[in-house]
């Protein structure tokens, strides 16, 4: 039977950054994933600034803004009017700016890393079942290996099969809207350095641009297709944004459904909850991988920590201070989500209001603190 300090199962961004921060402190770990390569699509392309602060110790953090555009800020329109600009110029961090790169470069990024420390994921390789006692976890997979390990952590995302055989709940409920991604190629008034939302009564439309020349674009709107088309995405963009803008092709696109959902308990004995496993929720305001990332790197000090022979009450202040933050990023998501996505009558008012809310100061600086996840060091 293999055994190991920490196995991980998911190799997504949490599972990725988790054994970069462990193999760092030469901790024995297993990494492994059910898929037979990484996914090399777009999906989350917002690093917040706390991201790129918990990324240091691993040095992944300069490689990846190198691969980035950095946009300082975060502007909230109506049409051509500016209702909420937030300047992330201000933050007190090395990195004043919300990075945009494509979740495939911030993986292969990760990746590079722990294979320049002596790691790999093992793939495909899926988890079936656990079973724990007092001193490790018995871990099962399809292909009948087993695994014994000190801990378990699940970074196998919203579907997670370790949540499951922990027995912790994850509750919470769905949004009647699907989201439409698609990174396009525009020509026009497309920003450069800026992350725009456009708060139009037709509904919301972000754009941002993307390293590679493309500019990501989201919109909420009833049932979104697999693949969006170029006079898909230019209908959203013509009723929803600027104007001016033209959609010449559509590289990548995707849909999703989103729900909003924290995990009952990070913990259960020596099984861990990380990312998408323990907390999913609306896209709004970019913090979905970022959370995982900020969970991977505190779990990371935690282990290293409990390996080491500290108490086993780490695994606990572990669940204690993460789980709250997955609540407050699902309350701010949720509030942002409703807002967008008020009833069409009400849209003018809630931009009145969005509007003032733009000119306190305070009350931009306490979003823009938010929004980079600085709030929660
Ligand atoms: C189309 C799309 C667009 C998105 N866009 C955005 C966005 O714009 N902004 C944003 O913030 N977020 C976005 N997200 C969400 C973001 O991608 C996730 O929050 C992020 O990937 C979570 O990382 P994770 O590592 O926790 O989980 P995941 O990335 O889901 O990784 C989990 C891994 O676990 C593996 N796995 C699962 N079960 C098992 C098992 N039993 N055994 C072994 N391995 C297993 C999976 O193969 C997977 O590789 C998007 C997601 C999708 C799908």
């Amino acid at each position: 039977m293999k055994t190991t300090d920490v196995l991980i199962v998911g190799a997504g961004p949490t599972g990725l950054t988790l054994a970069a921060s462990l193999l760092v402190k030469g901790v024995d770990v297993m990494l492994v994933d059910r898929q037979t390569e990484g996914a090399n699509t777009s999906r989350a392309a917002a690093v917040n600034a706390r991201t790129l602060e918990v990324l240091e110790p691993i040095d992944v953090t300069r490689r990846l803004v190198k691969e980035g555009i950095e946009a300082p800020r975060f502007v909230i329109r109506d049409g051509a009017k500016v209702l909420l600009a937030l300047d992330f110029s201000a933050l007190q961090t090395a990195y004043p700016y919300t990075l945009l790169a494509p979740q495939s470069t911030t993986e292969r990024l990760l990746l590079e890393r722990i294979h320049e420390l002596g790691g790999d994921v093992t793939r495909p390789k899926v988890l079936a079942t656990l079973a724990q006692d007092d001193s490790g976890v018995t871990a099962t997979f399809t292909d009948e290996d087993v695994v014994r390990a000190r801990y378990v952590v699940g970074a196998d995302g919203m579907h997670s099969t370790v949540r499951e055989q922990a027995g912790i709940g994850f509750s919470g409920g769905s949004y009647e809207h699907s989201f439409l991604l698609a990174d396009a190629h525009l020509t026009g008034d497309a920003p450069t350095d800026e992350v725009r939302l456009f708060w139009a009564s037709e509904g919301l439309t972000v754009v941002a641009p993307l390293p590679d020349g493309t500019f990501r674009v989201v919109a909420p709107i009833d049932d979104a297709p697999e693949e969006p088309s170029v006079a898909l995405v230019q209908k959203i963009l013509d009723d929803r944004g600027p104007g001016g803008i033209t959609v010449t092709e559509v590289a990548w696109g995707s849909r999703f459904r989103i729900h909003h959902r924290v995990a009952d308990a990070y913990r259960a004995g020596r099984i861990l909850l990380a990312g998408d496993a323990a907390h999913v929720h609306s896209p709004a305001g970019g913090q979905g991988m970022n959370l995982g990332i900020q969970d991977a790197a505190a779990l990371a000090d935690t282990l290293v920590a409990v390996l080491d022979g500290g108490p086993d009450s780490l695994l606990d202040d572990y669940s204690a201070t993460r789980r709250p933050i997955a609540q407050q990023v699902v309350e701010l998501t949720d509030r942002l989500t409703k807002l967008a996505t008020l009833p069409r009558a009400l849209r003018p008012v809630r931009n009145v209001f969005l509007g003032i809310v733009g000119h306190i100061p305070w009350a931009t600086r306490a979003l823009a603190s938010r929004l980079s996840g600085l709030v929660y060091r």
